[in-house]
């Protein structure tokens, strides 16, 4: 399972049940492993390893499942994109062109989702720490909403609206106290999580927000974690939030927006995904009588499973005393940090069929990076592998690339989108002497040393 501990540590998954749950992968016998209609093995050929790869048309196909799944019960929302999750130029245009808005966490990832394309009007602003310019940004582009998540940031909106002449659009990020029985690091609706406004002070704040000037309170948002794929915890927090609004609207105000947050899980193990009916149905039965609009923010949902991470194996180590043998692949916890940072699964697949049709054997899978946590995973069974061999990380197109550093002096690794059978780098590999171009050494660090220069 991806970020909870596994209800029974039994047989991972093999190649063809990995296959069976995933659409646009494929096993060819000449070509390999093949995106949508795209050979792995040929991006690989063209750009090296370590390699992102992100398919449009799973992009795209996922979108529209989710806004049908909607469509169905009569009462449409409005899909606000999560940016932190992929925040590629070209993800970002895939989605918008199918009609996404975008929720966005600071003030870059509102200036690269009007960048690429996606209006004001349809972007929403979360996150607990707001700067005075980030908000002063969000007025002045005159984006949907911001969702103010405690009485403190409510008043420096308020404050920045006013000395900008401009009325902020305000829902109250309500924390309603419900385990989303996720994994600790990403459970957020808890009352000692760090996010949103008390159950208890919703009402109150509210009605503070609609006397306090430069602020037209519209609503409520809620987001309760992430990886979510039981309904349960999203029909106690929403049935909560509609007790709300029948509260707040009891004094008076108007609740017209509710923000319903994001978290639907996926499948990356072989727990069952989030479905999007269910969600619809729960949100639909617990909301869709108030007379309000209503907006989703996914973003796991739409872009994890639509993107790989291709690495090739440096070595193969062998374990000693009966320990599995380790593989060490070119790619690390730099670039994909999710199994260091929450212990997350992710699925390996040969690229080439021949390597898929190998024996199953124990392995730990490791990156080269200097941390003992730089580990994909410990006793996966996969198909036996030599060193040369190359693998897809699957289902990485959700906090992946984005959370990819440079520690070890590891360049940021290639991108790459696929559609149909077309393929285009979406960006290159970052040359390494781009590291360390910006540094300066000050005069008056030692310069009697000669720098090699490029001739390495
Ligand atoms: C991270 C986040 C999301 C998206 O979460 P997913 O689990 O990727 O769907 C949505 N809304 C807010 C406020 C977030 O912080």
């Amino acid at each position: 399972m991806a970020d909870t501990p596994l209800p029974c540590p039994g047989q991972d998954p093999s190649v063809a049940d990995l296959l069976a749950v995933r659409p646009a992968l494929s096993m060819h016998a000449m070509d390999g492993l093949v995106l949508e209609d795209v050979p792995l093995n040929a991006i690989a050929d063209a750009l090296g390893t370590p390699t992102w790869v992100m398919s449009a048309g799973t992009l795209r196909a996922r979108y529209r499942r989710l806004a049908n799944a909607f469509a169905a019960t009569g009462h449409p929302v409005s899909i606000h994109f999560a940016v932190k999750a992929n925040d590629h130029l070209a993800v970002l245009r895939v989605l918008a062109a199918q009609g996404a808005g975008a929720d966005v966490v600071s003030g870059g990832e509102l200036r690269r989702a009007m960048a690429a394309g996606i209006p004001a009007g349809r972007i929403v602003f979360s996150g607990v720490g707001k700067t005075v310019d980030e908000m002063r940004l969000a007025l002045r582009a005159g984006i949907l909403q911001i969702n103010v998540e405690s009485a403190e940031e409510l008043e420096l909106l308020s404050a920045t609206a006013q000395a900008e002449g401009l009325e902020a659009a305000v829902a109250l990020r309500i924390n309603p106290d419900v385990d989303a029985g996720t994994h600790a690091k990403i459970t957020t609706g808890l009352a000692n999580n760090k996010f949103g406004i008390p159950y208890n002070r919703a009402v109150e704040l509210y009605a503070h927000a609609a006397a306090l000037p430069g602020i037209r309170p519209v609503g409520l948002a809620m987001h309760i974690g992430s990886q979510i794929v039981r309904m349960q915890p999203y029909r106690t927090a929403y049935a909560r939030l509609a007790a709300l609004v029948h509260a707040i609207r009891a004094r008076g105000l108007v609740v017209d927006a509710l923000d319903c947050g994001g978290g639907l899980g996926i499948s990356y193990r072989d727990e069952s995904e989030g479905a999007p009916e269910a969600l619809a149905a729960a949100i639909h039965a617990e909301l869709g009588g108030l007379g309000t609009r209503l907006a989703i923010e996914p973003g796991r949902w739409l872009a994890g499973p639509a993107g790989v991470l291709l690495s090739t194996v440096i070595l193969r180590k062998r374990g000693y005393d009966g320990m599995p043998p380790f593989l060490v692949l070119d790619a690390a916890m730099n670039d994909l940090m999710r199994p260091s940072l929450y212990d997350a699964w992710h699925g390996i697949l040969p690229l080439s069929a021949r390597d898929a049709n190998a024996p199953a054997e124990a392995v730990h899978v490791v990156g080269p990076v200097c941390e003992s946590g730089d580990t994909f995973g410990n006793d996966r069974t996969l198909p036996h592998m030599e060193a040369g061999a190359r693998v897809a990380l699957l289902d990485c197109g959700a906090y992946g690339m984005v959370m990819s550093s440079t520690y070890n002096d590891r360049p940021l690794a290639a991108q790459v989108m696929v559609d149909g059978n077309r393929w285009a780098v979406i960006r290159p590999r970052q040359p390494v002497e781009e590291l360390w171009a910006a540094d300066h050494v000050p005069q008056w660090v030692d310069q009697t040393l000669t720098p090699a220069g490029g001739g390495l």
